[in-house]
């Protein structure tokens, strides 16, 4: 039996490998102390039964409770396994109908299904997709953008600004497929920049939240030009292009549903427009907003986009969670896919407004 994570996105570090018992700890984001991203394979004799122990005392966010790892056996199809949690390490048994199997933290987000969506607004003269720049490691930082003229609001969305968090990028690929088709009458009304992977880097080493240089971007926003590459490569074209409306797409580790979260800036007067769209999420997109924000702790740092935007650009700003924790049973992508279709709702029901 073998545990491997030496391709993209790969990270787990294999502790013991006994009998059927396989115990693993999670690796830590380079330049720091804390981990939470895993995700790996296992080579096996066909027709084993395993168990997976999997130490998880370095992780950013202690929300192991109620989780379900990820499972695939071709990196396609996942599906969640029931897991269990001891305080310290979490436990699942796996089966290995062939003799290969993946299990992750979360879904991939695979360079195959990013290509495959490319090339499909290829077909559409009004969809491109530009680089930003060429980050630390090598990698393009790229922006697909959708205007078909010079439309009254532009809208940006922003996913994997935190590395790990790779839901959102299932929510654009849905969004985008839709905008093209069923809802390409919001082209008349709005311009799109979707940023699909804001730390390439990350997603690269398998980090969870930080860049390559131990950066979290999501800090950075106030401060750009001397802390992260990425977000001053983002900010530039976002100065150049405008923003109307910014739409900021993370996953809560200890949250089990979706919401969204509006900007807590204290000299910020919410403009009637963000009071608008919120009711829009809320009544055509049917995402909630976070209940008792300001508990939370550091919610009012300047350095998080959804603060630092409104400053900037005067724009509605927000900030959406989604869920780290999955019943079993659940067709992940299928929900995802659904939220997606929300948010073009969510801004067809603003455009009458
Ligand atoms: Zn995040």
């Amino acid at each position: 039996m073998k545990i491997y994570s030496n391709f993209l996105s790969g990270k787990i570090k294999v502790i013991s490998l006994v009998s059927n018992h396989v115990k693993l700890a999670l690796e830590v984001d380079n330049h720091t102390k804390k981990g939470q991203w895993f995700y790996f394979k296992v080579y096996s004799t066909k027709n084993t039964k395993l168990i997976i122990e999997l130490n998880v005392k370095n992780s950013y966010y202690n929300g192991w409770e109620d989780y379900n790892v990820f499972i695939s056996y071709d990196q396609k199809a996942w599906f969640t396994v029931r897991t269990s949690f001891d305080g310290e390490n979490i436990s699942f048994f796996i089966f290995l109908r062939n003799n290969i199997l993946f299990a992750s933290y979360l879904i991939p987000f695979s360079f195959e299904k990013y290509r495959n969506l490319k090339s499909y607004l290829n077909n559409f003269d009004y969809c491109s997709t530009v680089s930003l720049g060429i980050t630390k490691l090598g990698n393009i930082l790229q922006l697909i953008s959708c205007k078909k003229r010079s439309a009254l609001k532009k809208v940006w969305f922003i996913s994997q600004q935190h590395s790990g968090e790779t839901l959102g990028q299932f929510i654009l690929d849905s969004f985008l497929h839709n905008l093209v088709n069923e809802y390409n009458q919001l082209l008349d009304t709005y311009e799109f920049f979707v940023i699909h992977n804001a730390n390439p880097d990350g997603t690269f080493l398998g980090n969870m939240r930080h860049n390559s240089e131990g950066v979290d971007l999501n800090r950075a926003w106030h401060n750009s030009l001397t802390k992260s590459l990425e977000v001053t490569l983002i900010l530039q074209r976002m100065q150049k292009e405008g923003v109307d409306i910014l739409i900021d797409l993370h996953c809560d580790e200890l949250s089990d549903k979706i919401y969204y979260v509006p900007p807590i800036i204290r000299d910020h007067d919410f403009s009637l427009q963000q009071r608008k769209f919120e009711k829009c999420l809320i009544k055509s997109a049917k995402i909630k907003k976070l209940d008792n924000i300001n508990a939370i702790k550091g919610a009012n740092d300047p350095g998080m986009l959804v603060n630092y935007a409104p400053k900037l650009f005067n724009c509605v700003t927000v900030l959406i969670e989604l869920p780290c924790k999955f019943q079993v049973g659940i067709n992940v992508e299928r929900l995802l896919h659904k939220v997606g279709i929300a948010f073009l709702q969510a801004l067809e029901a603003f455009q009458d407004n």
